[in-house]
Parts: C-alpha cells; sequence; structure tokens
C-alpha cells in the first residue's frame, strides 16, 4: 500500500492546508471533512481534512496525533464549497471551516487528552446548558391505513400529514390525550417517535397555533410554480422582486413545503435574525418547531444539538441570519435570501463574506434552488436577472384590496418649525402625527441616528468634542448620563467641560432617537411613545417592543434603521421620516442605493392592514433622484437611473472593487505601509494590460478608530483573475509584514468607512 497523506485545514492564518502523513491504523477514518489533532510548532491543534492522496511532500510529513470525529463534519459538496470560498475570499482555509464547525466534543477531546493525543485545544470550553429531552412524533410514509381508526387518531394523523412532524405536546390542543394517542398510532406502525434535547431557545418560548395558508395571488401562485418546478433539477437562481408587503414570505413557506415533502431540506436567510422574531413564528406556525433557528445567542452546546439534527436530516428547515448559511442541510434542495439587498449580509470582520454571493455558489455546488427576495434589490442581483443569470419573478400588487400608501415629500429648508417649535418636526408631519393619533392609528418614526444629539459644541471655543481615540464626534445619551463614541467603548459623564479650552457649556447639537422619543412623549401626551434602536435593543427586547406595538399598546413608535426591516404591523398606518438626507451623504458609492432602500423599505411598513397608509419624508434635497423615486415607489425608475451612474463610474455591478485596509497607531507609519501596499499593487497592475486600477492610498473616511489611523486603497478592474491576481499579490506583501501596521483585504467590499 503506498504511503497515504492528508491535507489538512488549521485554524491559523495560513491560505493553504498543511501535509501531514496517514498511519495505518487511521488510513480507513481519515477522509475528507474529518477533524483530527495534529502537532503543529510545538503544540497539538485541530484541524479538518480537506483532501486526502498518496502525493508525497518535499518535507518528512509528520503523522497526525488522532481522530476527532468519527464522521466527516462536512458532506463532500459542503466542503468543497468552503474550500472554494475561502479561495474567492482570500481567506485562510483553516479559519473558514473552523467557523462552519460545531464546537468540538468536550468528551472526545477530554479521552484524546487523557491519552496525550492532544494537550490544549480551545474548544474544551464549550458551554453546556440544562436541557430536556421532547418527543417528536412523524408519520410513517405509506404505511396501510387501518380500516377503523378513532377520531382523535384520525385528527391526529391528519395534522402530521399536514405539517410533518409535531411535538407531543404541542398536542394538548388537539386531543385529550396525545401520548395515549400516540402510543396507539406506534402500535399500529403509523408513526414513529423520536426524542431529542430541547434547549431553551428564544424563538420556541411561546407556543405559536398552526396557521391556515391564504389563497395564494396568481402571481404568487405562478412564483411558487417556477421555483418548485426548479426543484431536483439543475441549479436555477431566482430573484423575486416583490413589492414590500406583497407575500413574498408565503411564496417561501410554499416552495419550502413543497421541497420538504420531497426530502429536500431547506435553508432561509434573514438579514438580522433578533429583528425577525414574527418571521420565525410564521414558519413555526406552517410547519412546527421542527426548525433550527440559528442565531448568535445559541451556546455551543445548542449550536452542535443543532448542527447534528441538520447534518443527520432529523431537522430540514434551517433559519438565521448570514452565518446560517454554512448550516450543513442534509439533501439541500432550495436555499433562501430574504431582503437579498441587506448590507447585514456582509461579513465586516475576519472572513469577509457576502453571504447573499455565498448563498448562490453554495446552492450551485449543491445542486440547489437559490431564491434571492426583495422589493429593493441590489443592483448586483438586479444586473443578473437583466442578464438572463437570475430568473425574475414579480409580485406587483399586494394581495386584496390593500395599496402602497401616497408618500409627501417636504422639503425642510422651506418648512417653519411645527407647533412643537422643534424645526426638525414641520408642521405637515406634525399634523400628519395628530390626525393618525386622532384616528386611532400606530405612526413609525424612522431617524438614523441614536442617542439624544448626534454631537455637542462648546460654546467657548466653538470646537465640537470628539473621541479621544476615534475621528468622530462623541454622542450624547443623556438617559445613560453619558457622552458615547460608537466606534469604540469610549464615554465620559455628560456634563464635563470642552476638552479643547476647558470651559464648561457644551451644547447639543441636532437629535437622535432618544431626543425624537421625549419630544415626541412630551408634544402628543397621552400618546405611548417606544423606542427601537441599539440601545434598547437587548436580547427579547426587540420582540417584546414589537408585540407591544402588535398588541397595540404602543401609539408611535421611534427608532433607528430596525424599524424598516420587514416588520408586518397591520396597526401602522403613518410611517414619518425624519431625515432622508443622512445616508445621502455617506462617502460611498452606494449611499443613494441603499438611502432609496431604506426610504421604500421604511415606506412599506405603513397600510398593511385594513386602514390605508400614509408616508412623509423630510428632507433637504427633495429633488434627490433616490428621494423622488422613493416617494413614487419607483424602483425600476431609480435602478435605470443608478445603474447608468455605475457603469460610468466603472462601480459594481459593472466593475469591481478589492480594498485593502491599512492600520497603525502612528499616522506616519500608516501612510507609509499604504504607499507600500499601493506601490506594490501598481508594480504589478500593469502586468494583466493595465485592466486593474489602483486608487489611492488615502486616508479612510474615519480616519482614526481606537487609537489606530486607518488609510485604504481599492483596486478596481473589471475582471476578477486580474484582481484577483493583484490582490493575491498584495496579500502575499503584507503577509511579509508592513513594520506594525495590520493590513486586510476585502473583496467585493460593502463599507467603504
Ligand atoms: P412581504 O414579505 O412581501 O413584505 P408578507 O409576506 O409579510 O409581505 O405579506 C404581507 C401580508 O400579506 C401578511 O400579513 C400576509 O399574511 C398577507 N398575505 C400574504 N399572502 C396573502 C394572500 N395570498 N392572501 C391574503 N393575505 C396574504
Ligand atoms: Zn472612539
Amino acid at each position: 500500500m503506498p504511503d497515504r497523506f492528508a491535507d489538512i485545514a488549521l485554524p491559523i492564518p495560513s491560505r493553504k492546508p498543511f501535509t501531514y502523513s496517514v498511519g495505518d491504523d487511521l488510513a480507513s477514518s481519515v477522509q475528507p471533512g474529518v477533524r483530527v489533532a495534529v502537532p503543529f510548532r510545538g503544540r497539538t491543534l485541530p484541524g479538518i481534512v480537506t483532501r486526502v492522496h498518496d502525493v508525497a511532500p518535499a518535507f518528512e510529513a509528520r503523522p497526525i496525533g488522532g481522530l476527532l470525529d468519527a464522521e466527516p463534519l462536512f458532506d463532500a459538496a459542503l466542503l468543497a464549497f468552503l474550500v472554494e470560498a475561502a479561495d474567492y475570499y482570500l481567506h485562510p482555509v483553516g479559519e473558514v471551516l473552523r467557523a462552519a464547525a460545531p464546537a468540538l466534543r468536550s468528551d472526545a477531546l477530554r479521552t484524546l487528552r487523557s491519552r496525550g493525543v492532544i494537550d490544549r485545544v480551545e474548544e474544551l470550553k464549550g458551554a453546556r446548558v440544562a436541557t430536556r429531552a421532547r418527543t417528536l412524533v412523524k408519520p410513517v410514509a405509506d404505511a396501510p391505513r387501518p380500516p377503523r381508526l378513532g377520531s382523535s387518531q384520525q385528527a391526529l394523523l391528519a395534522l402530521l400529514a399536514e405539517r410533518g412532524s409535531a411535538h407531543i405536546d404541542e398536542l394538548g390542543g388537539l386531543v385529550s390525550d396525545p401520548r395515549a394517542v400516540v402510543r396507539s398510532l406506534e402500535r399500529k406502525g403509523l408513526v414513529t417517535t423520536e426524542s431529542h434535547e430541547d434547549t431553551s431557545n428564544p424563538f420556541f418560548q411561546t407556543p405559536v397555533e398552526p396557521d391556515i395558508p391564504p389563497e395564494p395571488t396568481l402571481p404568487q401562485a405562478e412564483a411558487t410554480t417556477a421555483i418548485v418546478d426548479a426543484l431536483g433539477g439543475p441549479p436555477r437562481s431566482f430573484l423575486l422582486y416583490g413589492i414590500t408587503g406583497s407575500g413574498k414570505t408565503e411564496v417561501y413557506l410554499r416552495a419550502i413545503a413543497e421541497a420538504r415533502s420531497r426530502g429536500l431540506g431547506a435553508l432561509l436567510l434573514v438579514p438580522e435574525i433578533a429583528l425577525t422574531p414574527q418571521l420565525v413564528g410564521r414558519f413555526r406556525a406552517r410547519f412546527g418547531d421542527d426548525i433550527a433557528v440559528l442565531h448568535s445567542a445559541l451556546t455551543d452546546r445548542e449550536r452542535t444539538l443543532a448542527w447534528r439534527a441538520l447534518r443527520s436530516g432529523a431537522v430540514t428547515l434551517a433559519i438565521g441570519a448570514r452565518s446560517a448559511l454554512f448550516a450543513p442541510v442534509h439533501r439541500l434542495g432550495i436555499v433562501i435570501v430574504d431582503e437579498e439587498h441587506d448590507p447585514s449580509y456582509k461579513q465586516e470582520e475576519g472572513f469577509r463574506y457576502h453571504a447573499r454571493d455565498l448563498a448562490l455558489l453554495r446552492s450551485h455546488r449543491a445542486g440547489a434552488v437559490c431564491v434571492l427576495g426583495s422589493a429593493t434589490p441590489s443592483l448586483e442581483s438586479w444586473q443578473l436577472a437583466h442578464e438572463g443569470r437570475h430568473r425574475r419573478l414579480d409580485l406587483p400588487a399586494r394581495p386584496g384590496s390593500r395599496t402602497l400608501p401616497p408618500v409627501e415629500v417636504i422639503h425642510l429648508a422651506t418648512q417653519r418649525a411645527g407647533p412643537s417649535g422643534d424645526p426638525r418636526l414641520s408642521g405637515p408631519l406634525h399634523r400628519a402625527i395628530e390626525t393618525c393619533l386622532a384616528g386611532g392609528g400606530q405612526g413609525i418614526l424612522f431617524l438614523n441616528r441614536r442617542g439624544f444629539a448626534p454631537s455637542l459644541r462648546c460654546e467657548a471655543c466653538g470646537e465640537v468634542e470628539t473621541c479621544p481615540a476615534c475621528s468622530v464626534p462623541l454622542t450624547e445619551h443623556r438617559k445613560a448620563g453619558l457622552l458615547r463614541c460608537h466606534y469604540c467603548d469610549f464615554a465620559t459623564p455628560v456634563g464635563r467641560a470642552c476638552s479643547k479650552c476647558g470651559q464648561p457649556g457644551l451644547v447639543p447639537l441636532g437629535m437622535g432617537t432618544e431626543k425624537l422619543e421625549d419630544t415626541l412623549a412630551r408634544v402628543f401626551a397621552p400618546a405611548r411613545v417606544a423606542r427601537l434602536d441599539r440601545d434598547t435593543a437587548s436580547g427579547n427586547s426587540i420582540e417584546d417592543v414589537l408585540g407591544r406595538v402588535r398588541r397595540r399598546e404602543i401609539d408611535l413608535l421611534v427608532g433607528t434603521q430596525m424599524v424598516t426591516k420587514g416588520h408586518d404591523l397591520p396597526g401602522v398606518t403613518l410611517v414619518g421620516v425624519l431625515l432622508a438626507d443622512q445616508s445621502l451623504v455617506f462617502p460611498d458609492f452606494r449611499a443613494a442605493e441603499r438611502t432609496f432602500q431604506l426610504l421604500t423599505q421604511v415606506a412599506g411598513r405603513a397600510g398593511r392592514g385594513d386602514a390605508p397608509g400614509r408616508v412623509l419624508i423630510q428632507t433637504y434635497q427633495p429633488h434627490h433622484p433616490a428621494v423622488r423615486a422613493a416617494s413614487h415607489h419607483d424602483y425600476e425608475t431609480f435602478v435605470a437611473h443608478e445603474l447608468e451612474a455605475r457603469r460610468d463610474l466603472g462601480y459594481a455591478p459593472f466593475g469591481r472593487l478589492v480594498a485593502v485596509r491599512v492600520d497603525h497607531a502612528d499616522r506616519s507609519a500608516c501612510e507609509a505601509a499604504a504607499a507600500t501596499l499601493a506601490e506594490h499593487a501598481r508594480a504589478l497592475a500593469p502586468v494583466r494590460s493595465g485592466r486593474v486600477e489602483v486608487l489611492g492610498p488615502a486616508p479612510a473616511p474615519i480616519e482614526r478608530v481606537r487609537g489606530r489611523f486607518r488609510h485604504r486603497l481599492l483596486l478596481r478592474g473589471a475582471e476578477r483573475p486580474a484582481l484577483r491576481h493583484v490582490a493575491h499579490h498584495v496579500l502575499q506583501r503584507i503577509e511579509r509584514g508592513l513594520g506594525g501596521a495590520r493590513a486586510s483585504v476585502d473583496v467585493d467590499p460593502v463599507s467603504m468607512l
């Protein structure tokens, strides 16, 4: 037998796997996707086998220390996808695989440690949580039906036929003694039961009534058919372009139900899982609790349980934010990316991937269907649909007689302050709120700035108070009694003297959500006002606030972009945007697109119930194309205009970018390191006949964060291979060291800050 070798991805910043030899004792169990412990520079590290082969490396390969899993963690398609994703984003493959894997089981580790195979392994810290066993009931497919069945037995079978499975303790409302009924059905060979551990997952705390699926509208039915027809065929992708409130979720539900009935698994990505308890509720109502909801608050143990249930096919639907993309769904048949335009799909630290783009890659590699849904598709997806790479499916109207709300644009420069005396609450918006409240409606007021005042100015010297570690103003948080930096953890008491001249008297400038909440509560008393932003939202409080809005215990909801996300709140008849310009002034080529999306999405929260809605947008730029188009709910005009601008400037979706970011505690050292990289990139760029432009280096728009200066350069090109070539060499230069500067490469960047 020839010598065997394994390429192993280690959780260290190296973009290449390492080769080890496979001893005879391990030859039968070492295969791609299993975790092994290997010696590495005097330590033992857990690694994942990416390839097994018999090509001896040029050096003396050391043997693998031991096996950490009995079975591969990833099937071949998922492993290949992960390796490809790491390569695309030029990121160390070991870190990518490790992020996608569950925590190592501590018992397996302990055994290996006692045998001296491994010594220190970080994952040993994995926390345990209290769990209890729950019994899941599933119907036996094609079991012959005995002629006589009791009514409880029939009722239970009917429910199972509809939902696929149910937990025993959900059945109390359906039959009087569920355990007895299940036992008798089990004896007849009609159902099977399995018990599994339940955890304190916040998404499953309140029971949900099974729903009655609505009759689909014609466009919903057509979209569903198109998607369902593609299941199991060659991989295909769809852009589900449906206006706000058009019922995209119903299409997802139907497509997933069909995939599951064919034994295929499904993956649903949502922008921010904490903001979507209602969406999860709709899936539970349709499919029962047999869903893996993946979110950041899961303990290692919960994550591992969910991971195993998906891997084995015991659970066939995973819902989660971007990292759920790596969930090991068994026989993956469909991947859905809801609100595909949302910037939160981009991971901005470490492995900087875009979950929407990777969803396309993963579904392609898995032979699955991919559905991207949005009322305001990203220009990238729209262009791909235009080129025929995605098939477009349209939902042009809201179901029933509901319509999109009319939008009024209020030009702030020509308005005087309304009755409140605050210039940021114009007369028309003031009166609209009064009318809304008088009619018993609810209002959402969107202001994309948290805190009381976004900045403070010294009355004596005129300087704006800034963070000592970052080049941004400090924000006043009055309830907390602090001035805080939104980029680092710096905080200092309110009421302090100016840090430049030492005089007291810092005056708040502008208005944040905290001040807006106070103002509204005062001006519109006794209206009940609540706030939703990152300061109020922790753990279950988002669900709590949204629940109170839904139960009509709140009249006016104030918030940052958190209030714009897909909420379906039927009592909301008024939406007010305090300042549309905020996101327009960002130094970012996507600023107009982002503004259009925010305005359209928040406007889409109004009039989803029986009462018609109304939207008011306050702005200093009433003629800006993004504001104009949003006020007419006119995505297509906006996108046509914006695509032309992007084409002229060579930005996405026409040109591709790679951002190279450099930071250093010292400004000139940072500049020098960035200049080195730029020079290095420029020296290479012409090799590929000038198809890669090097822009910069230049200071980042926020030049200093956490005490470090930031410079960056952009590589721009129309063709991926040339761009990749240059990016790859820049990365190699970074790996050789830059005199204490840190640097990173971001392929297809989203944040321009
Ligand atoms: P979107 O995700 O497109 O913004 P939703 O899926 O939240 O829209 O649907 C908006 C509302 O319309 C929801 O309350 C939903 O229950 C309802 N709805 C969806 N489809 C139908 C239908 N075919 N008939 C009646 N109501 C529907
Ligand atoms: Zn700071």
